[in-house]
């Protein structure tokens, strides 16, 4: 733990966690993109490459991990949820920032999104260029999210990512692109809001959800995702009933369509008792919902807006709360309507 240099008093106190990724990523090369090592530069020094956060809060920074979010775990989804939740419970704190990497952090983001009753605002926040790099995008996104954290305008909005100047919802945001700054967006929604220097303006509130808050499992059922393309086959989804998996989702071509093939097999593994969601591989837009769910080809439930991985995070802690929801296709359409 350490903290960043004479901020005054009377600062918010915000508390940063940090678990890795590329903000925290260092390259021999500051000219190159890709040939660089991502979670390797301490939260400390991250924190006092900021000068500006001094004027900004009273931060306290605390490394939980250093992990490339390529190999985030749900121990570590785990650990990231106590930390968050001690914090969370401490009177004088105004809010939290998590850095993180981006290749995972939707998933975190709706992990978080769905377990966390936080009473000030958690705010995630990442880069797309190592904190070596020419430009590096890090510091700035990390001032911004503090800021964000720090507001009083900001609680109550549930879990958030702040990135390249935008507030977004956890629940909505996803990565859109491989390398460039402005990678982040919330393809159903939009963006909450906006930061500028010290200006942060919420432009609309997140919708309201119906969705209870889900514990953090203590065992995690088997959930896997299933792509539909052209021809596919059916050997993977009946090696994953084999397997015993709980739960999948199937990353379905456009409005939720199955290809017949995987059709067939996936209604056998709902017979068999595993619970199947469509998700939508486009990037964007709502999956229709059945008018009759029972197992048959193509009328499984709906992921409605969240995307595949999205989905499979709250398939993941439906089944972990409530093994049954499996084999009632109804009850989990509607957890999933709610969301
Ligand atoms: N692989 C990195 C990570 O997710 C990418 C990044 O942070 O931009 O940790």
């Amino acid at each position: 733990m350490s903290a960043s240099p004479s901020p005054s008093p009377t600062l918010p106190r915000v508390v940063v966690l940090a678990t890795g990724g590329t903000i925290a990523g260092s390259s021999g090369d500051p000219a190159s993109s890709a040939q660089y090592q991502a979670a390797t530069v301490p939260v400390s020094q991250l924190v006092q490459a900021v000068p500006a956060l001094a004027d900004v809060a009273r931060i306290e920074a605390e490394q939980v991990a250093q992990v490339d979010s390529k190999d985030m775990t749900f121990g570590l989804w785990q650990t990231l949820a106590a930390r968050v939740a001690y914090w969370c419970a401490q009177p004088d704190v105004a809010g939290i920032v998590i850095t993180h990497g981006t290749d995972t952090l939707e998933e975190t983001a709706m992990f978080l999104h769905l377990t966390q009753p936080c009473p000030v605002p958690v705010v995630i926040t990442a880069a797309m260029r190592p904190a070596t790099s020419l430009s590096a995008d890090g510091p700035l996104n990390l001032l911004d999210a503090v800021r964000v954290a720090a507001s009083a305008d900001a609680r109550g909005k549930g879990v958030l990512v702040v990135l390249n100047q935008q507030i977004h919802a956890g629940r909505d945001v996803t990565k859109a692109h491989t390398s460039a700054v402005d990678a982040f967006v919330s393809p159903a929604t939009g963006p909450l809001g906006y930061v500028q220097d010290a200006y942060i303006r919420f432009t609309r509130t997140p919708a309201r959800r119906g969705i209870e808050l889900l514990p953090v499992p203590s065992a995690w059922p088997a959930v896997e995702i299933v792509v539909s393309h052209a021809q596919p086959g059916r050997v993977a989804v009946d090696a994953l009933v084999s397997a015993g998996v709980k739960g999948m989702v199937v990353a379905a071509t456009g409005n939720g369509s199955v290809h017949e093939t995987l059709a067939a097999a996936l209604a056998d593994a709902a017979g068999a008792g595993v619970a199947v969601v469509r998700s939508s591989r486009t990037g964007a837009g709502h999956v229709s919902i059945p008018s009759r769910l029972a197992p048959r080809a193509g009328a499984f439930v709906s992921a409605g807006d969240l995307n595949p991985w999205k989905a499979r995070v709250l398939l993941l802690l439906a089944l972990a709360a409530d093994p049954g929801l499996g084999v009632d296709a109804g009850r989990l359409q509607a957890l999933f309507a709610a969301s």
